[in-house]
């Protein structure tokens, strides 16, 4: 069988989101700044381990504007689950969580799988102990869904990142 598994890439805007699915899908990092418009779509085939089945991740990546709030409904159609990203060296982006959160509860389907990704690590010079991991840590551990300290810029975590993501929604 195959399956389609519509994701989305949420947070604010600059959090890193186009960079963590470049880095996930290419295995890629560019440091041009491509604001995003509308929508990209990506596509990442994952097998079953028995390689029965075949999963299409369609990662949908989001503008980070406020004025395509209003479409984001229509985005939200069909989604099972949602990378919720912020920024480690802003602390503001790990508040804005509650609202990202907030959003995918009121407008996704009632099982939505979250995955929070905590980006840039590489700015905090890699240090776990830096007082904004520990508050990325603390603000998402009110919400159920896996927490991931990344960088899209070094690819630390990002693949464990997706596939986390990836198995909750199979076994969900
Ligand atoms: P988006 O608006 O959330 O899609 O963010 P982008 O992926 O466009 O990234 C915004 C900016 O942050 C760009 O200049 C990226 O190069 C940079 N960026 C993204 N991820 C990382 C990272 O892990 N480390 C560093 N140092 N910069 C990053
Ligand atoms: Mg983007």
């Amino acid at each position: 069988m195959e399956y389609i598994l519509k994701v989305l890439m949420l947070g604010d805007f600059a959090v890193g989101k186009t960079s963590l699915v470049h880095r996930y899908v290419e295995n890629k990092f560019t440091t041009s700044y491509l604001r995003t418009i509308g929508t990209d779509i990506y596509s990442k085939e994952i097998y079953s381990r028995d390689e029965k089945d075949k999963y299409i991740f369609q990662i949908w990546d989001l503008s980070g504007d406020h004025e395509f709030r209003l479409f984001r409904r229509e985005w939200y159609r069909a989604a099972l689950g949602g990378i919720l990203v912020a920024d480690l060296s802003r602390p503001e982006t790990i508040e804005s969580l509650h609202q990202w959160v907030e959003e995918s509860q009121s407008n996704a389907v009632p099982n939505f799988q979250m995955v929070f990704a905590g980006n840039k690590l590489d700015l905090l010079n890699d240090d776990l102990s830096h007082p904004n991991v520990v508050k990325f840590k603390k603000v998402t551990s009110k919400w159920e869904g896996d927490q991931y300290i990344v960088s899209a810029k070094t690819g630390i975590g990002v693949a464990e990142l997706f596939q986390a993501l990836f198995n909750r929604i199979i076994t969900s």
